[in-house]
């Protein structure tokens, strides 16, 4: 039976690569990503602003989706080292990442910065991919749920719809660790996830709600098999095309 949200696996590179690196290493997602042929599963690269514009013209004709991993929400402006949302469309990109944990906490991005980010991607013709993630501590005294609530309220902007929006539950314990939340711990927040969009956008149930936090080629199928995933956000195992694709085929 088809799915009806088509998983999307996301790579995130953060801040890693010079161009000659990257060029591999796109050229290398692009290949496998042409030779698999999938039409069922979207995977999407997002490389430093600085190589935006050099990946997408590298994946063109493979079917890779190029994103950034944040943007400003203003269109242009006295915002020095910023970058709008219309300059990552320029560049070649589809979609952006916004509201990752390290942004949120070394940049002090709060749920209504992440919002009027996500409106700017709209603008800009871009899908938002918003993230959200409890903290160890928030975990530990059992806020997971109340977390995830709070920041889908605050950072998902009014006239979302499923067409408009990804969300990627990601919590902050998890990413680049190794550690993982059980497949049950997993599927017990994205229901919840979805419950709560379901009082906020009128299509919460086509909506793809993708799981990040050490996502490797190992674990992707029993995570992507959890209920309500619909695909992942990956970190350090994007930056190995081989581990990456190998994900991508899990999905
Ligand atoms: C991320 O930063 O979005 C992430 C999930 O990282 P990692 O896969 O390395 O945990």
């Amino acid at each position: 039976m088809a799915r009806s949200r088509r998983p999307l696996i996301a790579g995130n590179w953060k801040m890693n690569g010079l161009r000659a690196d990257a060029m591999n290493l796109a050229t290398g997602v692009a290949a496998g990503v042409k030779r698999a042929g999938w039409t069922d599963r979207e995977v999407l690269v997002c490389p430093p602003a600085t190589l935006v514009m050099a990946v997408s013209e590298a994946v063109k004709g493979s079917g890779v989706l190029v994103g950034g991993q944040n943007c400003h929400a203003s269109v242009s402006g006295a915002h020095t080292g910023d970058i709008s949302a219309e300059m990552l469309g320029d560049a070649g990109a589809s979609h952006v990442i916004v509201g990752h944990s390290e942004r949120r906490t070394d940049c002090g991005e709060t749920d209504t910065d992440v919002r009027h980010k996500a409106e700017a991607a709209w603008r800009a013709g871009l899908l938002p991919i918003v993230c959200i993630g409890e903290t160890l501590a928030e975990r530990e005294s059992g806020r997971t749920l109340a977390v995830l609530e709070t920041q889908l309220k605050g950072s998902v902007p009014a006239g979302a719809t499923a067409a408009k929006l990804v969300v990627a539950y990601e919590p902050v314990w998890a990413i680049g660790t190794g550690k993982t939340p059980s497949v049950a711990e997993v599927a017990a927040a994205h229901a919840h996830i979805r419950r709560v969009l379901t009082g906020l956008i009128p299509d919460a149930g086509a909506l793809r709600l993708l799981y990040g936090g050490s996502v490797k080629g190992s674990n992707a199928g029993e995570l992507l098999a959890a209920g309500d995933v619909d695909g992942a956000l990956v970190g350090g195992a994007s930056l190995k095309a081989d581990e990456f694709l190998a994900i991508a085929k899990a999905a």
